[in-house]
């Protein structure tokens, strides 16, 4: 039986699914949510269970992380990883896509965060991680509303920190560079990869795995005393 508990949104594919197969092989007990249906096959191949549910409509999130709870037995750790991706120019940005991108990419953080907290004070304490970016840090042309989104990520981690380590609960985020999952891969080519890769001292991009790694290890007993931060993991394209 797992020792611990894991609840991950966005876990149907790409990071949220490595991060899944990694907190299993860590001996996790893992429940991955997304609104992609394909998440309970995706989930079920990796060894974690899957719930399909649309994290942008706060009842339904709350509903799916009190379901998730219910049948974990608790939970120790959340990783706020969904996401959504849009590149428009700032002039072309309509109030309709930048409300959509701030609520899925920011708003669903804070709903989940809610839900779980009250478990975790019951099970003495917890880990929490964000999905933010290096976008939020820096970001780019036709990325207004993304970069926004995750630079309220960085500040909603920060002040979760602050109001949830009483209770023994960390909360952190990471901010990865590219990572070349299904996300924006329409807007991107080979040379553009090039570019990117070029920015990197290491030459080379993000796999899922370097951003799964920091979960188990921001989950771990050697995290223990890291709370607030906004982790690079961008193979050193800024340094901030
Ligand atoms: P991905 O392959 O597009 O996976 C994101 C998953 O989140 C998808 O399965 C998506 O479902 C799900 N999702 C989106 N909106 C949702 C909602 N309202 N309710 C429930 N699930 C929802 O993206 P990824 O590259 O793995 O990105 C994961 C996270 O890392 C995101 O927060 C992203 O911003 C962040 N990130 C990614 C990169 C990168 O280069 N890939 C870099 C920095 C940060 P659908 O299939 O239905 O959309």
């Amino acid at each position: 039986m797992a020792s611990q508990t894991a609840i991950i949104t966005g876990a149907g594919r790409g990071i949220g699914l490595k991060i899944a197969e990694a907190l299993v092989g860590a001996g996790y007990a893992v429940l991955g949510l997304d609104r992609n249906n394909d998440v309970v096959q995706a989930a079920k191949d990796v060894g974690a269970i899957g719930i399909a549910a649309d994290l942008a409509d706060p009842a339904a999130a709350a509903g799916a992380i009190a379901s998730a709870i219910d049948q974990l037995g608790g939970v120790h750790l959340l990783v706020n990883n969904a996401g959504i991706f849009r590149s428009t120019p700032l002039l072309e940005i309509s109030a309709d896509e930048w409300d959509t991108v701030m609520a899925v990419n920011a708003r669903t953080m804070l709903t989940t965060t809610q839900a779980v907290v009250p478990a975790m004070k019951a099970g003495g304490g917890g880990v929490i991680v964000n999905m933010a970016s290096m976008g939020g840090k820096e970001g780019e042309p036709g990325q207004a509303h993304y970069a926004a989104s995750k630079a309220a990520v960085i500040a909603l981690t920060r002040v979760s920190a602050m109001e949830l380590g009483p209770a023994n609960i960390k909360v952190n985020c990471l901010c990865p560079g590219y990572v070349l999952t299904d996300m924006g891969a329409e807007t991107r080519d080979p040379d553009l990869i090039a570019q990117w890769e070029a920015r990197s001292p290491l030459g080379r991009l993000a796999s899922t795995n370097d951003v799964a790694g920091h979960v188990t290890f921001l989950a771990s007993e050697a995290g223990a005393y890291v709370t607030g931060q906004a982790i690079n993991i961008n193979g050193g394209m800024i340094m901030y």
